[in-house]
């Protein structure tokens, strides 16, 4: 049969049960049985994993299945060691789709190069879910393939009869092409890679909570785009700000772009819109830790792991682990600032706090602690301060160190109360330092001073600069 380019997206309330990688000096996280068992039913779903594979060790004597689990660490950036791990636990949890991740590029399309012969496309809704108003669903489907047509030679026009290249309908479990639909959550969705009868096809799992624009449920409309991404001839992405990104991640419809990476691979099918809108906003793209010249919003510990942002997006580095994992900060901390000013790591409190403009959010692990965000008057900060360049943690004095413009302030975190004094000239902390503080963090009893793509290794307690390193030191270059 025609290979099916299927789009599963699984649940994210699980996700919350393996918090692993931010508990606290948590013992080893145990891996159940069933959770064995989890992992062996989604590496044959989107892994290709065989039973003959299963049962015969590969000709270079490897386990499959660690092989398999080897390929999954790989695609998601995870630490690879071939073992159900919690991490990779957390990630096969993860609301996604399912078409099977075997490309390990970035944007990718389906082999033998399966798109349309004709720039002319047609769609048919055949029929609604009652999750939202008819209205909602039109809209939906039409401004999801619009996000392709913007970008592409490529047009829609919808059919209400007859067959039409793209056939969009809600349907649950069993519903006549041997990839059965699994009830609420886990497998959302699934299309089928351009050809005739069912190919370009897209089925919605009409047992998830489908809606228009807001946080709970699925929104249909980045579901649905998802989807005709695969209608249309594109594989997955790699790039985990790509809307061809396996998981299920959520982004507000009404400011939703296309992203760089899903543009160039749409356009290496079709070629590019020749009716480009000048005033057209350029695609977003991902910020690469190769990068030398990239400025770091904010740097920050985080229960042992170090946390660099840079704008929607953070990578997370476990010392031990010579790889980062770049995620959006929405797809771990939803209800988070889109982007940091600064952010920094409270022992005494065990939060992480991440700053924008005059708001400050402070998150326990994944959770978002009550009263927050709240505004920066809550550590002290005076009214003319709109924006924080820097926080870091000086565990030394036990300060709270905030750096704004050529200045900084000290806050006692234990007695809740601004130093008196302050601000004060950055130079009195760090002597001959003129220029300005972007980030920060302390790691080992030193001080690492982020200014633009310099970083500065000073110790505070002497004022004494040791080094002068690159973001790649605590940041490795890996695409
Ligand atoms: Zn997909
Ligand atoms: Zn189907």
């Amino acid at each position: 049969m025609r290979s099916l380019n299927l789009c599963i997206f699984l649940s994210l309330t699980a996700a919350v049960v393996y918090s692993l990688p931010l508990d606290r000096e948590q013992p080893p996280q145990q891996i159940t049985h069933k959770d064995e068992e989890f992992a062996e039913s989604y590496l044959k779903s989107f892994f290709n994993l065989t039973k003959e594979h299963k049962r015969s060790f590969g000709r270079r004597g490897v386990n499959p299945m660690v092989e398999k689990l080897r390929d999954m660490q790989r695609f998601f950036g995870l630490n690879i060691t071939g073992s159900v791990d919690a991490d990779t636990m957390q990630m096969m949890k993860k609301a996604r789709c399912g078409v099977p991740d075997t490309q390990v590029a970035r944007f990718s399309t389906f082999e033998g190069d399966q798109k349309w012969r004709t720039t002319a496309l047609t769609y048919r809704i055949l029929n609604y879910t009652p999750d939202m108003s008819r209205a909602e669903v039109d809209d939906s489907v039409e401004k999801a393939l619009n996000v392709w047509a913007r970008v592409t030679p490529l047009t829609f026009r919808r059919i209400e009869r007859g067959t039409a290249d793209i056939m969009i309908s809600f349907v649950r479990r069993s519903h006549g092409d041997s990839y059965p639909f699994d009830g609420p959550h886990r497998t959302l969705a699934h299309a089928f890679a351009p050809s005739t009868g069912i190919g370009g096809d897209a089925h919605f799992d009409e047992d998830e909570d489908f809606t228009y624009r807001s946080t709970r449920g699925y929104v249909l409309f980045l579901v649905a785009a998802h989807e005709f991404g695969h209608s249309l001839g594109l594989g997955h992405s790699r790039d985990p700000g790509a809307l061809m990104y396996p998981n299920y991640i959520y982004k507000n419809p009404d400011t939703f772009q296309l992203p760089r990476d899903d543009v160039n691979g749409i356009q290496s099918l079709y070629g590019p819109n020749g009716n480009v809108n000048p005033n057209e906003p350029t695609p977003p793209t991902t910020p690469n830790s190769c990068d030398a010249t990239m400025v770091l919003d904010a740097v920050s510990t985080l229960r042992g792991e170090m946390l660099f942002f840079k704008g929607s997006f953070f990578w997370r580095k476990h010392l031990q682990n010579p790889r980062a994992r770049q995620s959006l900060i929405s797809s771990f901390w939803p209800n988070a600032p889109e982007k940091v000013d600064a952010a920094f790591e409270s022992r005494q409190t065990d939060r992480v706090y991440l700053f924008q403009g005059r708001q400050v959010w402070a998150f326990s692990g994944y959770d978002l602690a009550s009263g927050f965000p709240r505004n920066i008057d809550y550590f002290g900060l005076p009214r003319n301060v709109n924006k924080i360049n820097a926080a870091l943690y000086d565990t030394h004095t036990r300060r709270t160190l905030f750096f704004v413009g050529d200045q900084y302030y000290s806050y006692d975190e234990a007695r809740r109360t601004m130093d008196a004094g302050f601000p004060k000239s950055i130079e009195t902390l760090l002597p001959g330092h003129t220029s300005k503080v972007t980030a920060g963090f302390q790691y080992r009893g030193y001080t690492y001073i982020y200014s633009g793509s310099n970083m500065l290794e000073y110790s505070l307690r002497t004022g004494r600069l040791f080094r002068a390193l690159k973001n790649d030191y605590f940041l490795p270059c890996a695409n």
